[in-house]
Parts: C-alpha cells; sequence; structure tokens
C-alpha cells in the first residue's frame, strides 16, 4: 500500500517531519488527532485574544483592562467549554485546570511587557496564505502582520511555551521566515522584520528574512518535500526517538515504545469515538478570529 501525499506544506508540517517521522504520519497523513491539554488550550485562548485585541481595536485603546474583558469573553464562548470539557478524560498537573484562566489573563498580559501594542499598526491577524511550491502547495496562517513606521512589513508569531536555548534559536524561526517567504510570493513584498514573542517569558527574538535566508528555506522545504513523498511512496515513516517522546499520543502505536503499527485501526476507531463531538484548540482559534486580505 502506498501512502496519500499530504495536500499541502505548512510550517509545522516541516518541523514535525523533521522531528519525528512516524509521528508526522500518525498525524498528518493518518491524521490521528492530539488529545488537547491543559498548555495548548491556554496557547489557542491567548492567540484569540491578542488577535482580537490588536485586529478590532484602535492603537490608543489597546489596554490591559481591555485584553482582560477579552480574555473574560473569550472564556465563556461555547467552543471554550468544549474543548476544556475533553480535559476530563486528560491527566493534567493538579491545579492545572483551576489557573487556566489566570495563567492564561497572565500570558496575554506578558505582550504588554513584550512590546507597546499602542504603537503597533496591524494590517492583519490570523492571516492566511498559500502558494504553489513546486509540485506542492505552500500555506501558513500569520499570527499578525504589521505595517512598520517606514512602509515595510514585520510578520509577528506568538510563543506560549518555553523559550529555546540559543542554539535552537534558529531552528525556532524557520515558522516565521516560512511566512516571510509566503508574504513574498503572495504579497509580492518581503518583510524586513519577523518576530517570535515569547508571552511567558516577555521576550522578542527579532531577525531579518535575507533573500540568502528564505533561499535556503526554500530549497530545504523542497527536499523536504520529497523526502515525505518517497517515504509516502515506500510506506516508511520512522521512529525518532528523542526528549518529546515523553509527550507523544502515538506511543501506543510506536515500535521504538514497544507499541505496534498493527494497532492503528483500532486506535483510530477508539480515538475518533471519544473525539466525535470534540473541537480541536486549533478549530478555537479559527472560531475567535477571521481571516482578513489586505
Ligand atoms: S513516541 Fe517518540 S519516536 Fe514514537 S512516534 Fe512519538 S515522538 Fe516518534
Amino acid at each position: 500500500m502506498v501512502l496519500q501525499i499530504p495536500g499541502s506544506i505548512t510550517a509545522s508540517k516541516v518541523t514535525s517531519f523533521k522531528e519525528c517521522g512516524l509521528a508526522f504520519r500518525l498525524s498528518v497523513i493518518d491524521k490521528i488527532p492530539q488529545p488537547p491539554t491543559v498548555w495548548t488550550i491556554r496557547g489557542a485562548l491567548a492567540h484569540s485574544v491578542l488577535e482580537r485585541l490588536y485586529f478590532y481595536f484602535d492603537p490608543e485603546d489597546r489596554t490591559r483592562s481591555a485584553a482582560m474583558k477579552l480574555v473574560e469573553e473569550v472564556w465563556a464562548e461555547p467552543c471554550t467549554n468544549t474543548l476544556i470539557a475533553e480535559l476530563r478524560d486528560v491527566p493534567i498537573p493538579q491545579g492545572a485546570y483551576e489557573s487556566l484562566l489566570d495563567d492564561t489573563k497572565s500570558l496575554v498580559l506578558k505582550d504588554f511587557e513584550a512590546e507597546d501594542p499602542t504603537a503597533v499598526e496591524v494590517l492583519a491577524t490570523e492571516l492566511k496564505l498559500e502558494t504553489k511550491l513546486g509540485d506542492t502547495v505552500l500555506r501558513g496562517v500569520i499570527d499578525r502582520l504589521d505595517r512598520n513606521p517606514d512602509g515595510t512589513l514585520t510578520v509577528t508569531d506568538y510563543k506560549t511555551g518555553k523559550m529555546p536555548v540559543q542554539d535552537q534559536e534558529n531552528e525556532r524561526l524557520t515558522g516565521v521566515y516560512f511566512y516571510a517567504l509566503l508574504c513574498e510570493q503572495v504579497l509580492g513584498e518581503r518583510p524586513t522584520r519577523v518576530q517570535l514573542i515569547y508571552l511567558k517569558d516577555a521576550t522578542r527574538i527579532v531577525s531579518v528574512p535575507t533573500e540568502q535566508v528564505l533561499r535556503g528555506l526554500t530549497s530545504k522545504t523542497k527536499a523536504i518535500w520529497k523526502a515525505v513523498c518517497n517515504a509516502c511512496e515506500r510506506e516508511d515513516f520512522r521512529p525518532r526517538p528523542s526528549r518529546l517522546c515523553k509527550f507523544c499520543c502515538y506511543q501506543e502505536l510506536c515500535p521504538a515504545q514497544g507499541g505496534s503499527l498493527s494497532l492503528l485501526d483500532a486506535f483510530r476507531n477508539s480515538h475518533r469515538k471519544s473525539n466525535s463531538d470534540s473541537r480541536t484548540s486549533n478549530d478555537l482559534a479559527w472560531d475567535g478570529t477571521q481571516t482578513y486580505a489586505i
């Protein structure tokens, strides 16, 4: 059997394939959803709040109290309740559920330490872009696209996890470079700046997507796409054990963890059943904001 080649490539798929071929296959090709965690839900809530704050509010109205009202608004939405209800089946650290609302608030407030929201001119939030790259489709959703005072563009991506150690910093920037490439291809304008905002640490990592960087990224993405197609052809997605295994929901199917792919159908069915009425944390982000073309 030859596996179905994915319809498109995104920055997160590139990262996922590089991290572990088997986890990529199970998530992207077999489409077995990963259950939400308190951290993915908190991240989705914070993204949703910031996207609304920056798009709907005039710069001078982007205050801490407006942001806190938005957190309460998003928290009360039905899709948030649905997502949170799913946590009842997932083991979570003690107290994490109770502090979810407060943790989301403090994450959002950190953005005010990392930057001055009243000084940002926003063109779009949750901007979906896609273009052709060789024989595949390149897709991405940009958290925020800003117009700089000098007329150029900045791409912003919020991160709600831990900041990378220095030698992983370049790797983490791949996603925003990817978005810069999409801007160049679709909007005909290469951003002069990309930034990752690590909310927890109230820190920004800023970089310049030079022509050389984007050219390198294009070649790497094409090579990864070719590797994905070859792996589909040979049905050969290998596990790559790492520190990420302890967070992986596919351990039961992973030979490197004593599991077996022969359990795939049973695993998929049980998973479908438990997720039949549910949505993912990504769904929350999609519901919370619209797509705005420039
Ligand atoms: S447990 Fe580790 S090696 Fe196995 S699929 Fe998950 S991430 Fe890959």
